[in-house]
């Protein structure tokens, strides 16, 4: 290429420098399509694709001249899927402690690794993904997410949280002589004006999402109390809404919970500990829920778990509080807290949900237009509708039939670019 062009420089006319133009439109031929929205697939329709956007999507598509058309027989194409919960810059904890991953781990390994995990995050056919804390890698996930945005590395759509907020003295790495200042997972505050500032410093970092963390366990072993007051969650939910910032609350108790409801966050991360009135209470203000039952999952497995029932308590409490979160009408985003196990391997958590009684359908659409919903993004994305970006997958089978399909990607496209096509 490069001797042609050089080619092309020195006898101008004899080569032509510039490349064929891309086809204006694209259309897409699979079996059917999942449109994220009305939980069918709809056998026969196509996708037709101009730019970096759908055009037009049904049956028997009239199309422009010059329209590329891309075979994929046997497939659903559906929305890109969009991740709620993961961590880029961890990696699963049965390789490398989180301790360990935090303390010991150069922030350029770390970043590398990240590099790595996006790429696997898009060819699973996951085309955003909000990434809700760095865990001690700074704001090296504002970098990430511009590399993708400039093409780059290959990767989701990112949005980030930077460093996320936890009470002085309540997250980790812990458990070191008392006098030592040991680097944390997420910024350390105590008191409104401290929270409001970190809230502000991280949105000027890049922060796209405030995270922070309703509740922990103060020392190793000990059971998660609730550890930001109420007063401190209302501000840095204030300061972060003024800011256009949506707001995800880590909570694992009841207590951690009630105060991430009354500060009006926008979703609540793990919930094991939620009763029937605060789920209510989540579905009256359309607070969503991810559950991460991927990652209590991998945990118990990382502990000796071999998988057969009945499960280890927290992965029973997870479920019971899934189920009991899903009748009370409580939206649901699908999040795994991937990082805690293996990137690329997202659609554990849609496998989960399955298992724990929701059809695949609604995962499917959970994972799709619901995320978009509850991620602030369907403005752009996460339904196969005109006008919205162009990111789809398209998966061997029926995804509705049985949500082990979306581990089948045959196509990613993103921004109505190819990214992977495998036959
Ligand atoms: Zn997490």
């Amino acid at each position: 290429m490069r001797w042609l062009m050089m080619m092309a420089a020195l006898m101008p006319g004899l080569v032509d420098p510039v490349p064929a133009a891309e086809p204006a439109s694209l259309l897409l031929k699979p079996a059917g399509v999942f449109d994220g929205v009305d939980g069918k697939v709809h056998p026969g329709w196509q996708v037709l694709v101009t730019g970096d956007r759908i055009v037009a999507v049904g049956p028997d598509l009239p199309t422009p001249a010059g329209t590329m058309p891309i075979d994929l027989p046997g497939t659903t194409v559906m929305p890109g899927m969009i991740e709620a919960h993961g961590h880029l810059f961890l990696h699963p904890y049965n390789e490398t402690s989180w301790d360990d991953q935090v303390l010991h781990e150069p922030l350029a390994l770390r970043t590398a690794r990240a590099v790595a995990n996006a790429k696997a995050t898009l060819l699973a056919g996951f085309t955003s993904e909000r990434d809700l804390g760095t865990e001690g890698a700074g704001f090296a996930d504002v970098g990430l997410k511009a590399a993708i945005d400039q093409g780059i590395v290959p990767g989701p759509r990112l949005s980030v949280a930077t460093r996320a907020i936890v009470a002085l003295g309540a997250y980790g790495p812990k458990g070191f002589e008392p006098g030592v200042a040991i680097p944390q997972g997420a910024e350390e505050v105590s008191g409104v004006d401290q929270i409001v500032a970190a809230v502000r410093r991280q949105i000027a970092g890049g922060a796209d999402w405030v995270k922070l963390y309703a509740d922990y366990r103060w020392r190793p072993g000990e059971d998660c109390r609730a550890t930001l007051s109420v007063e401190e969650i209302k501000a840095a939910v204030a300061a972060a809404h003024d800011a256009g910032r949506p707001v995800a609350v880590h909570a694992a108790t009841a207590e951690g919970m009630r105060r991430a409801i009354a500060a009006g966050v926008d979703t609540i991360e793990h919930g094991y500990g939620g009763t029937p009135e605060i789920f209510a209470a989540m579905a009256a203000k359309r607070i969503a829920l991810c559950s991460t039952l991927a990652a209590s999952d991998a945990t118990s497995r990382y502990r000796g778990w071999n998988g057969s029932e009945p499960a280890p308590p927290a992965v029973q409490t997870n479920r019971a509080s899934f189920r009991m979160a899903m009748k009370t009408g409580v939206p649901i985003c699908m999040g795994g807290d991937v990082g805690v196990f293996a990137h690329g391997q997202n659609a554990r958590e849609m496998e989960l949900m399955v298992a724990a009684g929701m059809t695949p359908a609604d995962v499917l659409i959970g994972a799709t237009w619901g995320n978009a919903r509850w991620l602030h993004l369907s403005d752009k994305l996460g339904a196969v509708r005109p006008g919205l970006f162009a990111d789809l997958v398209a998966v061997a089978g029926d995804p509705t039939n049985d949500i082990r399909a979306v581990r089948h990607v045959r196509m990613v496209m993103k921004g109505g670019s190819v990214s992977v096509r495998n036959s």
